[in-house]
């Protein structure tokens, strides 16, 4: 029971007195861990703390399954610019940590004319000396062929059964032909397909419309990918999905418009899932404004922020559950000499924000603390959903036999936001000044505290691969 023990995969912890707060319900209770795992879950465990090897007095704190952040890009290269995501897997499993995420799906990017199976080896031999907390990837899918096909079947059933695929973005870009064949795939073997949904003809055409205008300035970014590219790809996604009977998650839905059609698919029972992410959440198109000069090229993002007729829609389908979780889309690149790259010409600007660390504070303060998300629904969109959808079987719950991840949390304990607190290896944050509640004063990973009282207590490289599930469509409805 001393202070600062840190329980290894063989000892118990018992975070008793808190308010344990699950997707289905919330009330007073200890958790007992033990050997990584969730034992028990019950009040008046406390008076049993005889063997104990830590007891955290979680009272006045609420007690949360870890979150589960399943779209970082961690030292993501972006070869056009001839830069990468300036987070490595050390630097953004840490910030992670600090943010209450305890599981991060990155993702394993297909080299042209190289095969999937090389993206997974590749990316496992970078993460795994790195990472403080569990991990699993998305293998990104650039090139289709014969070949990547057959080899779809062993990775869905090895662990790996999600694939992304960009509608957009030079030689990453899966045409309709390439994608409805993967879709044929997926369908057949319990895949899933994650969609960056922008037309790309639309995209390709307004940049160069923009730059023969003179209009060149990290302001004009947003206009080149208004929302109409946004959901014109993403119906158009949904729609090969239910012709191949596909599942389909579609990554960060910006706009009402993409938003209505993730809806109506579902009310006809496509087997789609849609993710939001803070970004779109608190932010506005007010960024963009031309006066901000190069310090716009900060929020260049895509999809970019939208007006906020487009926030407001994006809280009603969170709300409603027509979006079913929350990502951050963390993609974070340095204000200067990596995004001041593009000061006189938005294309060379990289695309991307940070947002790992600041993704639980942002959904707990603007959702949970102004009242427009239930506790219960905070925890499913941030854990309890990512989890299902993507195949994580012991994660995002706080129940006998789960991974015991656990976030304990002091509701009213508030952080302003700057660089200098967060812990990405980037010098802004796109929320500086912001006031946060809902960074976690514990973080616990497989029964680990890895985040003590706000100090790191993790050892490098203690992550480990999650072991994920083939997508099983009836129980993800
Ligand atoms: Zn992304």
């Amino acid at each position: 029971m001393k202070r600062g023990y840190n329980v290894d995969d063989k000892g118990s912890l018992l975070i008793h007195s808190g308010n344990v707060v699950t997707a289905t319900g919330s009330s007073r209770s200890d958790v007992l861990v033990r050997n990584g795992s969730i034992e028990a879950v019950a009040p008046g465990l406390h008076g049993a703390t005889e063997g104990v090897d830590r007891v955290i007095d979680a009272t006045g704190h609420w007690v949360m399954p870890g979150g589960i952040d399943t779209h970082t890009h961690l030292a993501h290269p972006i070869g056009r610019l001839g830069v990468t995501t300036a987070d490595d897997f050390y630097t953004g499993t840490v910030a992670g940590a600090f943010g209450g995420v305890t599981t991060i799906v990155d993702f394993g990017l297909q080299e042209q004319g190289g095969t999937l199976g090389e993206a997974r080896h590749q990316r496992l031999a970078m993460i795994a000396p790195d990472a403080v907390i569990d991990y699993g990837f998305h293998i990104i899918v650039t090139d289709v062929n014969e070949n990547v096909l057959s080899e779809m079947e062993g990775l869905i059933n090895s662990g790996f059964p999600s694939f992304k695929i960009y509608m957009t973005y030079g030689d990453k870009k899966i045409g309709d032909d390439d994608l409805i064949r993967l879709m044929e795939v997926t369908a057949e073997h319990g895949g899933l397909i994650y969609a960056h949904c922008e037309n790309d003809c639309a995209v390709t055409h307004l940049i160069e419309r923009h730059l023969a205008e003179g209009k060149t300035g990290p302001a004009y970014h947003a206009t080149s990918r208004p929302p109409e590219v946004e959901a014109e790809a993403t119906n158009r996604a949904i729609m090969l999905a239910e012709l191949a009977g596909a599942s389909i998650c579609i990554a960060h839905v910006t706009s009402s418009g993409a938003a209505r059609h993730v809806a109506e698919a579902r009310a006809r029972g496509v087997s789609v899932w849609a993710e939001t992410c803070p970004q779109y959440l608190v932010l506005d198109s007010s960024v963009y404004d031309a006066g901000g000069g190069c310090e716009v090229a900060k929020f260049v993002c895509s999809p970019p922020m939208r007006d906020h007729s487009h926030v407001d829609a994006l809280w009603e389908a969170l709300g409603a559950g027509s979006i079913q979780q929350v990502s951050s889309d963390h993609a974070p690149f340095r204000f200067e000499g990596q995004k001041t790259g593009g000061c006189d010409n938005f294309t060379q600007i990289p695309n991307g924000l940070p947002g790992v660390e600041t993704r639980l504070p942002i959904v707990f303060t603007e959702g949970v603390v102004r009242g427009r998300l239930t506790p219960e629904r905070f925890v499913e969109l941030t854990a309890t959903a990512p989890a299902r959808i993507f195949g994580l079987t012991k994660k995002g719950r706080i129940e006998p036999g789960a991974d015991a991840d656990l976030i304990v949390v002091d509701p009213d304990r508030e952080l302003t936001v700057s660089a200098a607190v967060l812990h990405s290896d980037i010098d802004y944050s796109p929320y500086d000044g912001m006031k946060l509640n809902g960074f976690p004063t514990w973080t616990i990973s497989r029964g680990q505290v890895i985040v003590d009282e706000r100090a790191l207590s993790a050892e490098r490289g203690r992550g480990r691969l999650v072991e994920r599930v083939p997508i099983d469509r009836p129980s993800l409805q």
